[in-house]
């Protein structure tokens, strides 16, 4: 297996687009990056340019430790999933696994030995004769992976593979692709615009945005620690809130005002936040940071503030509320016994350990 990386990458197509704006990456031998982000942010081009598909305008890419820039995609030693995984439909789920060794006019034992190795692998042993037409949607996306392991690619690529799966069964694939990079010990570039899967499967998620990377981090610092508002606000389900707020000193000390509320600021943060006194910020909360209060774990009075329930939503395992507060509309996930009710006021918490604020103009995080 080998590493990949990326220097001062850019894509630009046809003079114009800017589909790349220098990419610096490194993904570690035996890692699972995911690049993560909205339509058009330019994952699937960087994804292409490792590939060798996509011609590089500027930068240098290298596959264990050599320029690739020039190198055919044939002798890269990636192999790539696509999202239309494209399987020959006249031949049989072995056939289209064996297809690209006998091209490369691999030796008829070993082509066998490759592919009944990759089925037992993924648990499609019993497939092998089939076509694909015979096959369930998550049981012809096993055989395209197939048709990459029997290859023993040196990095894989996958671009959105799981995109044309119903949900439960992308749920499942999710893991059988964490176990297989497992079991593969296989450097793995994955493309994504689902925040779930880059959470659960990455060892290092590359959030992009209008080509440009945005942040590098594991999920934990992504999600705990994002670089900018964007990155806040891609990550996390509702996303986080975001309210214009002024910091200002007070009773005790530093405090979050906004046009509706006031909440006082953790004196770990008061050091970072001493130049932003009286000036704009952008106040970022996630809502599983914003408790009812009737479940809030020793509720302060100086992080709690009234709101007018707006709208309900009932999940089962939790509750999301919609609550007007001031100006402002604050969601928040709580616990499902809420008694909170649409048009009534409820007390809501704020855990301020868990508080972001950003730079208004630059967007980029300062707590
Ligand atoms: P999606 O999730 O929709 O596939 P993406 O993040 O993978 O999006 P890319 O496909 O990499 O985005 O596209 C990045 C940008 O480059 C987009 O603005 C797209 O329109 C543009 N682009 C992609 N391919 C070409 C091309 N062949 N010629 C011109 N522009 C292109």
């Amino acid at each position: 297996m080998a590493e990949v990386r990326l220097e001062h990458v850019w894509k630009i197509y046809d003079n114009k687009v800017e589909a790349v704006k220098d990419a610096n990456l490194t993904v570690e031998d035996k890692s699972f990056v995911v690049l993560l982000g909205p339509s058009g942010c330019g994952k699937t081009t960087t994804l292409r340019m490792i590939a060798g598909l996509e011609e590089i305008t500027r930068g240098k890419i290298y596959i264990d430790g050599k320029v690739v820039n020039d190198v055919e995609p044939k002798d890269r030693d990636i192999a790539m999933v696509f999202q239309n995984y494209a399987l020959y439909p006249h031949m049989t789920v072995y056939e289209n696994m064996a297809f690209g060794l006998k091209l490369r006019k691999f030796p008829k034992d070993e082509i066998d030995r490759r592919v009944k190795e990759a089925a037992k692998i993924l648990g499609i042993e019993h497939l092998l004769d089939r076509k694909p037409r015979q096959l369930s949607g998550g049981q012809r996306q096993r055989v395209a992976v197939g048709r990459a392991i029997v290859r023993d690619p040196k990095v894989f690529l996958f671009d959105e593979p799981l995109s044309n799966l119903d949900a439960k069964l992308r749920v499942q694939m999710r893991a059988e692709l964490k176990k297989l990079h497992h079991r593969l010990e296989a450097t793995i570039v994955y493309v994504t615009h689902d925040q779930v899967e880059a959470m659960t499967m990455a060892n290092k998620i590359v959030v992009m945005r209008d080509g440009r990377i945005q942040q590098i981090g594991d999920p934990y610092t992504i999600y705990n620690k994002p670089a900018n508002i964007f990155v806040a606000g891609f990550i996390g389900s509702p996303p986080m809130n975001f309210v214009n707020a002024k910091i200002v000193r007070g009773e005790g000390g530093l405090w979050v005002q906004t046009s509706g509320f006031k909440v006082k600021v953790p004196k770990d943060f008061e050091d970072t936040l001493a130049d932003w006194i009286d000036k704009d910020v952008i106040f970022g909360i996630r809502p599983e940071n914003v408790y009812d209060k009737m479940f809030a774990f020793a509720p302060k009075e100086e992080n709690t503030v009234e709101g007018l329930v707006d709208v309900v939503e009932p999940l089962g395992s939790e509750t999301i509320l919609h609550v007007k507060v001031g100006e402002d509309m604050i969601t928040a996930k709580v616990d499902p016994k809420t008694q909170a009710k649409e048009g009534q006021k409820i007390d809501l918490v704020f855990d301020m350990e868990a508080m972001h604020v950003f730079d208004p103009e630059s967007e980029k995080a300062i707590v």
